[in-house]
C-alpha cells in the first residue's frame, strides 16, 4: 500500500504512528486546521472559494443537493439553464409529435436527464442557444446563489445543483428611502444564504409542506400560475433565511438582510399578485405568506429603523 505515497508523505506517515494517540489527535486536527479555508481568506482570493464552500457545505451539509459550485461569473450556472431549457424544449416537442402524452412525471425528468448527458458532446447547439438568451431570462443577474432543478421533477425525489456567484463575496447594497446602506460581505451572510438555497433544494426534492393543512406537492406545483410558484418558493425560503439568521443575533447584518430582503420581496409581490385573478388554493398560498409577514410587522420595523440609521 505505501508504494503510492511519495517519500515526504511516507516520512510524515510514518512519524504520526510513532506518536501516542492524544498528540496524533491533536496534530492531525492542527493539520486540518491550517488547511481550512475561511471566509476571509475565501473573500480575498477567488481561487480558494471552492475550498471554502466544499468546507462549508461538509459541516452544513443539505442531502438534497447534489453538489454546490463556485460559479464567478455566473456562466456555469448560465449554460446548464440553457442546456436545461433545451432539453425541455425538445422533449415537449417530441412530445407533441410522437403522442406520448401519458409519459409519467418521473419519467419525464429522467429523460430530461439523458438529453442534457447528450448535450455535452454538442457544444455548437449549446453556443448558438446561449446566443439567443442572457442571465437575466433565468433570474440569474441579481443572484448571490442560485438553485437549478427541473420543475417537472418538483417534489419527486430529484437533488439540486447548487452554484454560488462572486456576488456572494461582494458589498450589499441597500435602498431605504433617505440613502443607500453598505454592507460588507460575511461568513453569517453567507450561510443565510445557503439556507435560502437548501430551503428550495428540499421543497425541489420533497415539495413543500407548509402546515397539516397546506401542502404544494408536485401536481399542486404543475397546476399553479407561474406567478404563484415563485411566490410560495422565494415567500418560503427567504422566510427560511430569517429563521437562520436569528442565531447571529438581531444586530447581525445577516439578520438584517434577511429581514429586508423579505421585506422588499413581499412588498414587490403582493402588489403584483393582487392584480392577478387566483383560484381558491392559490388564494390560501398567498394568505399563509401575507399573514408570516403580518407577523413580522414589529421586527420589520425595527430593521427599518436600524437600516435608517445606516446601522
Ligand atoms: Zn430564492
Amino acid at each position: 500500500m505505501l508504494h503510492n505515497l511519495s517519500r515526504r508523505e511516507f516520512l510524515m506517515f510514518s512519524g504520526l504512528l510513532a506518536l501516542d494517540r492524544d498528540k496524533r489527535k491533536q496534530i492531525s486536527a492542527e493539520i486540518q486546521k491550517q488547511d481550512s479555508v475561511s471566509f476571509e481568506e475565501a473573500l480575498a482570493d477567488v481561487s480558494l472559494r471552492q475550498k471554502y464552500i466544499d468546507e462549508l457545505v461538509t459541516e452544513n451539509s443539505s442531502p438534497y443537493v447534489e453538489e454546490v459550485i463556485y460559479d464567478n461569473d455566473k456562466s456555469k450556472a448560465f449554460e446548464l439553464a440553457v442546456k436545461m431549457s433545451i432539453a425541455e424544449a425538445s422533449l415537449d416537442y417530441h412530445i407533441m409529435h410522437h403522442d406520448n402524452k401519458n409519459i409519467k412525471p418521473y419519467d419525464k425528468v429522467i429523460i430530461l436527464h439523458g438529453l442534457m448527458r447528450r448535450m455535452d458532446n454538442m457544444p455548437e447547439v449549446v453556443n448558438e442557444a446561449k446566443k439567443n438568451a442572457s442571465p437575466e431570462d433565468f433570474g440569474l443577474n441579481e443572484a448571490a446563489m442560485g438553485t437549478l432543478n427541473f420543475s417537472d421533477g418538483y417534489g419527486l425525489g430529484f437533488k439540486s445543483k447548487m452554484y454560488v456567484f462572486n456576488d456572494s463575496f461582494t458589498e450589499w447594497e441597500i435602498e431605504t428611502p433617505e440613502f443607500p446602506i453598505k454592507i460588507q460581505p460575511s461568513e453569517e451572510i453567507f450561510k443565510m444564504h445557503l439556507s435560502h438555497e437548501y430551503k428550495h433544494a428540499a421543497n425541489g426534492y420533497k415539495g413543500l409542506t407548509i402546515n397539516d393543512n397546506l401542502v404544494v406537492s408536485h401536481s399542486d406545483y404543475q397546476n399553479i400560475s407561474d406567478e404563484i410558484a415563485h411566490f410560495v418558493e422565494e415567500g418560503s425560503a427567504y422566510l427560511s433565511g430569517i429563521e437562520f439568521s436569528r442565531q447571529f443575533g438581531k444586530n447581525n447584518s445577516a439578520y438584517l438582510l434577511a429581514v429586508d430582503m423579505f421585506d422588499v420581496f413581499m412588498t414587490n409581490e403582493i402588489a403584483k399578485l393582487d392584480m392577478l385573478k387566483i383560484n381558491t388554493y392559490e388564494k390560501e398560498l398567498m394568505a399563509h405568506y401575507k399573514l408570516e409577514f403580518n407577523k413580522l410587522t414589529d421586527e420589520i420595523k425595527m430593521v427599518r429603523i436600524m437600516l435608517g440609521q445606516g446601522i
